[in-house]
């Protein structure tokens, strides 16, 4: 129980102070981390949507959701869905052994798109000068719908074998701010990212509340994490600091331990927390100093994407499509592939013509005489020539196919029998 602070009450102890320095340490770090990963990760975003070829991987290699949603076509056939990479399946594997131990801290202290709406939420306290709330009897009932997103978006890609929930991520919506398409097949997407945004300017972490299904994933995966925010009630002085810090709403300063799934294991509390001994991040028999739980959680996280990398099979550039057919068994190694070997699906919008041109061995010349596409262009994604030269995605693919099967009748070809978009 709290202390009790009446007047007749006799005048208790002054608590010993915990010192200011490593709390606003470990919230730099964690501050410093989220900025550097937005960053590097909207770089990314960028160079994938901009460069050529060896260009980095797009957004659906980098998102451990991915790998979630895959999961279940890489169990039955073997084989990953469309899009996803195994850099993906790695990802996520490393957000669950970092969750096993330092829970939520994925969603706290890594994730660009819960520091979005961090940073949305931080100018929203200041322009209000505190926090809002949103009533309990509307609030935990609406906190389960992330757990109906993530059950409806993993059955819709068991069923589909595609990435069902891409059109209406909102990071995937972010990811593609520099593309044209982010007005066409991720327009859903980008008005969920702007409800996240202006929701979090009112409500902290908004997305993470209410939908993202990673989020509820992680929180399922969190109750068997060891390290927990415990709190000492014996020093506790009642001051509800950590209650006003936590960008999850949870009621820290009622709790032994917390164990909601909701705490996205920021560290926020331990941070605001002025009386020393009280709040930590720990084990049941060992706590971490602020800083230590700061960098500890991030590091085990870096640490397991580094070795992946290390080890070579964490890729971070796009493989060029004769990569990609070499990989999946479809070349030999080199020469064009044998008519009608070539998987098509392969060619997306990411696809550049010079990129064609080498896994295939048709002529650079017939994409200049079939679509008007010149050399000094054939260095650039498709979907960065389409609206000008009409190369669609699955016309551009059905150019191929027809070329490999019977180059005679691509003499004659006619763009414009298969328009769609596409990636
Ligand atoms: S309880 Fe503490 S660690 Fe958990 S989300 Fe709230 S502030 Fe962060
Ligand atoms: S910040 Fe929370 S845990 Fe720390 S003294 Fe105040 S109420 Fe107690």
């Amino acid at each position: 129980m709290p202390a009790n602070h009446s007047e007749t009450a006799p005048r208790p102890a002054q608590p010993p102070l915990a010192p200011k320095a490593p709390r606003r340490a470990a919230r730099l770090v964690r501050w410093a981390v989220l900025a550097v990963v937005l960053a590097a990760t909207t770089a990314l975003g960028i160079l994938h949507q901009k460069a050529g070829v060896g260009k980095p991987v797009g957004v659906d290699a980098l998102c451990p959701f991915g790998g979630l949603e895959t999961l279940w076509s890489l169990v039955s056939t073997g084989t990953l869905l469309r899009r996803v990479a195994l850099s993906s399946v790695l990802l996520l594997g490393a957000a669950v052994a970092t969750a096993l131990v330092f829970r939520r801290t994925f969603c706290g202290r890594i994730c660009p798109l819960g520091f979005l709406q961090e940073l949305a939420g931080r100018i929203g306290r200041g322009v209000f000068g505190r926090r809002l709330e949103v009533p309990a009897a509307l609030d935990r009932p609406a906190r389960l719908l992330k757990y109906v997103v993530l059950g409806v978006s993993l059955l819709a890609a068991w069923q589909t074998a595609e990435l069902a929930i891409r059109p209406y991520d909102p990071w995937v919506a972010y990811q593609h701010l520099t593309s044209p398409e982010v007005l066409t097949e991720f327009g859903v997407g980008l008005a969920v990212l702007g409800v996240s945004l202006v929701g979090s300017f009112f409500y902290d972490r908004f997305f993470c509340k209410y939908a993202c299904p990673m989020g509820a994933f992680l929180a399922l995966v969190s109750r068997f994490g060891l390290v927990k925010v415990r709190r000492n009630a014996s020093t506790c002085i009642d001051c509800k600091a950590c209650d006003r810090a936590c960008p999850a709403n949870v009621s820290v300063s009622t709790a032994d331990v917390v164990t909601s799934p909701e705490c996205i294991d920021c560290g926020e509390c331990v941070a605001a927390c002025p009386v020393a001994g009280t709040l930590a991040q720990g084990t049941k028999t060992r706590a971490l100093t602020p800083v230590a739980a700061s960098v500890l959680s991030v590091a085990l996280f870096a640490s397991l994407v580094g070795g992946a990398t290390a080890a070579g099979v964490f890729g971070w550039t796009m493989p060029t499509l004769k990569q990609e057919m070499q990989r999946r068994g479809s070349g030999d190694g080199g020469e064009a592939p044998a008519a009608g070997t070539l998987d098509t699906s392969l060619i997306r919008g990411s696809t550049t013509i010079s990129e064609i041109v080498d896994a295939t061995g048709i002529p650079a010349e017939e994409f200049t005489r079939v679509y008007g596409v010149p050399a000094s262009e054939q260095d650039r994604p498709l979907k960065e020539l389409k609206d000008t030269y009409g190369c669609y995605p699955g016309d551009v693919r059905a150019f191929v196919e027809l070329y490999l099967t019977d180059p005679a009748a691509a003499a004659t070809y006619v763009p414009g029998s298969a328009t769609e978009g596409g990636h």
